[in-house]
């Protein structure tokens, strides 16, 4: 059966319901859901649900698409469409689309949708049985050398570091940096050192890290893989940032303090020059 869904102001059937794959919901997690039972035709819990909702939008920065008495009507709506007597409504509202990236615009339309399942909440088996259930290590989100799509804390973060007259972020954890907010971070020392954080769950398996540490001798550095603090980096020679997007890009200052001299360092430069000269001369054509 084909279920009547709701996008952005219509209710459509849901094979003609179709969001862009530019939406930020779907490129940096960068939306909000909200599930509501329905037994009888009815909403459970209802207050409860458009209150968080509206919590939710807030903290986020996402303007709230319908009023509260329309958020109710919808619902009501898509229960009676979709003729649902025991079950759930889903609603998503995503920050809207555009063309991807971390800093977003603040004139988007969100995108808001909303469908039914037909559960039978009631009926459930497991309420006689009772449920079995494993403990497991809370890591939401500890496993930061998986590339998901789960992006909204570091798009948030580069949006705050913009406000602040920044170009990025660099997340500190237990005292030591991990990364920035879409590449590796690495600093040079005093000592003329490459040092960059070792390879864990706490960080990306950056693929231009991986390069530019096999070209650190190609212009006479040696490197050096461990965590180290903001302390260590503002005491550096150099720092610079690398990805796929930015290369390898110098960091002249953290919180407003500087790196060496503050300017792009000479090593820094080389390396970049190197590592585009090198991954140029293999780039890899049709
Ligand atoms: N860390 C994070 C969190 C990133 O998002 C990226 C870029 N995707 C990187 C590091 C750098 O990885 P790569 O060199 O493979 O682009």
């Amino acid at each position: 059966m084909t279920r009547t869904v709701y996008l952005n102001g219509q209710f459509l059937p849901e094979d003609q319901a179709k969001v862009s794959i530019f939406d930020r919901g779907y490129t940096f997690a960068d939306a909000i859901y909200e599930v509501t039972a329905v037994i009888g035709g009815k909403l459970l819990d209802f207050p409860g649900h458009t209150a968080r909702l509206k919590r939710s939008l807030e903290a986020l920065g996402i303007a709230m698409p319908v009023g509260e008495d329309e958020l109710l009507e919808l619902h009501h709506e898509i229960v009676a469409r979709n003729g649902l007597d025991q079950g759930l409504v889903y609603l998503q509202i995503s920050r809207g689309a555009e063309d991807r990236n971390f800093l977003f615009s603040d004139s988007l339309t969100p995108t808001f949708s909303m469908f039914t399942q037909v559960v039978p909440l009631l009926a459930n088996p497991k309420a006689q049985t009772g449920i079995a259930v494993l403990s497991v290590p809370d890591g939401r989100w500890a496993n930061r050398q998986i590339k998901t799509v789960q992006l909204l804390f570091s798009s948030l973060a580069k949006m705050e570091a913009k406000k602040q007259g920044a170009d990025d972020v660099i997340f500190v954890e237990d005292g030591l940096i991990t990364e920035a907010s879409s590449a590796n971070f690495h600093i040079i020392t005093k000592a003329g050192v490459l040092v960059t954080r070792q390879l864990s769950n706490a960080l990306l398996h950056g693929i231009t890290r991986g390069s530019v540490l096999g070209l650190a001798e190609k212009v006479g550095l040696a490197f050096e893989e461990r965590a180290f603090s903001v302390e260590e980096a503002l005491d550096a020679d150099e720092a610079f940032i690398t990805s796929a997007g930015a290369f390898v890009l110098p960091v002249v200052s953290i919180d407003g303090k500087a790196i060496g001299n503050g300017k792009p360092g000479e090593r820094t430069l080389k390396l970049r020059e190197v590592y585009i000269d090198d991954q140029v001369s293999r780039a890899i054509g049709r």
